[in-house]
């Protein structure tokens, strides 16, 4: 497979990015389609090829398989924010799936049978039973969770009317940077606990605010299964093989729950820093616990999350926004 060439969606964005530079160092050809509204170009890898473009742009999409033949499609781009979903759930139903929907159609008239789709925790909403397993009930918690929801159940019909494999990969909370000091998070607005936290501890805000203290989890905060991004772009790059024979759908998590009291004491360990704390209300929509069951991906893929451990994870956040206090800095706006 090596050699092949691989069409990266949202390859300029946090997941995406370390997704290629796991497919570059494993000998693919990388092209990464991508309308910078919320990458970053220079979180491009150099030996990939960059094609800014709207996924919504079928014909520039279309002129795009046509030149290069991929393999396979690994899609990342698309609005991801829970809240957003719930102030704009057309516009994340609608972008999400039409997008979604020109890929796919597009891989059933190129002949391309291999589909890595980003999916989510979401999925499940407010699941009853923990650790979340593949089997565990879907009821997606927003439009944001629907609309992954709604790309599962296309790709199950190009799977079964036009052979078109694909794996749908659940993740739960990617967090950390790759440990190079390359590549790393960079949101603007930043929402996510981990960045947030380590601005906290450099002083580049006052406090971090706790979303809810009164949960019924052991400290009162929320708990949640943080994921090593790199752990995540090996699962992508894995999954590729199994693809040659059937779709899949895989929970992606270490299985492991830290509530936000623990992620705050984490990074007080790592930074060596204070970290003020304010108790502030609950977030709207946000479940008390999120674990997620990963012994499916562990026993059918052999993966196993290198980078488990919690302190770990902040220490790679921390040195890349000790080193990127900017991020990229290459702000980008689309055209
Ligand atoms: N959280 C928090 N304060 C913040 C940001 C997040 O207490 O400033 C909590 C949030 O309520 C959730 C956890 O941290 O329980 C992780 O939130 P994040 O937005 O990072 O990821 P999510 O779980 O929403 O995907």
């Amino acid at each position: 497979m090596s050699g092949e060439a691989i069409l990266v969606t949202g390859g300029a964005g946090f997941v995406g990015s370390h997704a290629v530079r796991e497919l570059v160092d494993r000998g693919f050809r990388v092209v990464v389609a991508d309308d910078l509204s919320l990458g970053h170009r220079a979180a491009v890898h150099p030996q990939a090829t960059l094609a800014v473009l709207d996924l919504g742009d079928r014909a520039a999409l279309a002129r795009l398989f046509e030149a290069h033949g991929f393999f396979a499609v690994m899609h990342f781009a698309s609005k991801s924010l829970v809240g957003e979903s719930m102030a704009y759930p057309f516009r994340y139903l609608r972008d999400n799936v039409v997008n979604a929907l020109n890929l796919v159609e597009l891989c059933v008239e190129k002949g391309v049978k291999r589909f890595v789709l980003s999916s989510t925790a979401n999925l499940f909403g407010e699941p009853d039973v923990m650790p979340i397993d593949e089997a565990a009930r879907i009821e997606p918690g927003s439009p944001y969770g629907e609309s992954k929801h709604l790309i599962e159940r296309i790709l199950l019909w190009a799977d079964r009317i036009h052979d078109v494999r694909s794996a749908c990969l659940r993740y739960f909370n990617a967090a950390g940077a790759h440990p190079d000091g390359s590549l790393g998070e960079d949101h603007q607005p930043e929402t996510h606990l981990i960045p947030l936290v380590l601005d906290a501890a450099a002083g580049r805000r006052s406090h971090i605010e706790i979303f809810g203290s009164d949960y019924p989890t052991p400290d009162g905060t929320c708990i949640r299964d943080y994921i090593h991004v790199c752990d995540l772009a090996v699962a992508h790059a894995l999954v590729l093989d199994l693809l040659g024979e059937r779709s899949c759908r895989f929970n992606l998590g270490n299985g492991t729950g830290y509530s936000v009291r623990e992620v705050i004491d984490a990074a007080t360990r790592v930074t060596g820093k204070a970290i003020p704390v304010r108790e502030g209300a609950r977030r709207p929509g946000d479940p008390p616990a999120l674990v997620a069951g990963s012994a499916l991906i562990r026993k059918e893929l052999g993966w196993s999350p290198r980078f488990a451990d919690l302190e770990t994870i902040v220490r790679h956040a921390w040195a890349w926004r000790q080193s990127h206090p900017q991020g990229y800095g290459d702000r980008a706006t689309v055209a």
